[in-house]
């Protein structure tokens, strides 16, 4: 709450997943089952935070999460964010996917104010369901002036990750998100913040992809390497029309011989090949093990492969020259 008599006024964007989830009468969940108000309602004590207005977006599972339901959230978030009278935006969001959503909007989202992801793992019929709190502190971040300029936050188990380096990392427990490699952008209790450091890499207002374009986002594949992988599905995704690849290579982004030899092709034939890492941290450097001046590949860096896919996409809306997109990957 700012000091003024005025409440500080954010717009409460839902879109769906566990944290609007009910427990159905066997061992599983519907999630999105909740509307936005009754999620508001069971936590009376974020009026002391903050005035919320309310939207539901979209009331689904963040596993059906796409490219027009991101269109669609980008814009009502922006819509609410150039709203003078609005100091910031939360998102209900369902963990599966939100590291994606979250990436997508600290590339698009045209403001320095603060945009806040949050999301739960238990329903919110659960016993000890983690909602309710991670809405109450998903609420004071948003509500707080020094969240201003950060980009895109995701607030879950007492911890602020930036959107560019949060991942989900178990499937089930509530302290699923991690940010492997840079950290995290602070810690909440009880609605008391503690920041960090801020993210050096480009976002928000200062991103070129901001605000979202009408081009439309070109179709990327993401290619998972293994032991023994061979070069048919690279194959099929160039036949089925990707203009961009994103491998989630073994180790620091390899891929066995046939598919390299695939990956090279694919780029003479101009589709975009990134390489990732399906390790969950560190980073992927050019030119290792893999000659990628010479195949014409663009490293990743440290965006995990669903990232890198964000990434891509919004890159190939600007240009297809290799040199061109591994800048926008070491900017991003
Ligand atoms: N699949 C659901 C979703 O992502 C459940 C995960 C969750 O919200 O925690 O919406």
């Amino acid at each position: 709450m700012s000091n003024s008599t005025v409440p500080t006024r954010l717009r409460l964007l839902a879109t769906g997943g566990t944290i609007a989830g009910a427990e159905t009468s066997g061992r599983g969940y519907r999630a999105a089952a909740l509307s936005i108000e009754a999620l508001v309602a069971a936590v009376p004590q974020i009026a002391a935070l903050a005035a919320l207005d309310v939207e539901q977006v979209a009331r689904i599972g963040s596993q059906d999460m796409d490219e027009g339901v991101w269109r669609k959230l980008a814009a009502r978030a922006q819509s609410a964010l150039d709203d003078p009278a609005i100091a910031g935006v939360v998102i209900t969001h369902g963990t599966d996917t939100m590291e994606e959503t979250g990436y997508f909007l600290n590339l698009v989202l045209k403001t320095s104010k603060p945009v806040v992801l949050v999301g739960a793992m238990r329903p919110a019929t659960a016993i000890s369901a983690d909602g309710p709190m991670n809405l109450y502190n998903a609420v004071a971040v948003a509500a707080a002036p020094e969240s201003a300029g950060r980009g895109v936050l995701v607030v879950a188990n007492d911890e602020i990750h930036f959107a560019r380096e949060v991942a989900k990392t178990n499937t089930t427990q509530v302290g699923t998100f991690k940010s492997p490699n840079r950290g995290l952008a602070g810690l909440i209790h009880n609605g008391r913040l503690h920041y960090f450091g801020p993210t050096v890499r480009r976002h928000t207002a200062a991103s070129e992809f901001a605000p979202l374009s009408a081009a439309d986002l070109p179709r990327v594949d993401i290619v998972y390497a293994h032991a023994g992988m061979g070069r048919e599905l690279i194959d099929a995704a160039v036949r089925a029309g990707a203009c961009g690849l994103v491998i989630a290579g073994v180790g620091d982004g390899n891929i066995p011989a046939a598919a390299l030899a695939a990956c090279t092709a694919a780029t003479q034939a101009g589709v975009a090949v990134v390489r990732s890492s399906r390790t969950g941290g560190g980073l992927v450097e050019r030119n290792i093990e893999v000659d990628d001046d010479a195949a014409g590949f663009v490293s990743a860096e440290e965006l995990n492969p669903q990232k890198a896919r964000v990434l891509l996409q919004l890159g190939l809306t600007r240009t297809g020259d290799p040199q061109r997109l591994q800048a926008i990957f070491q900017d991003y």
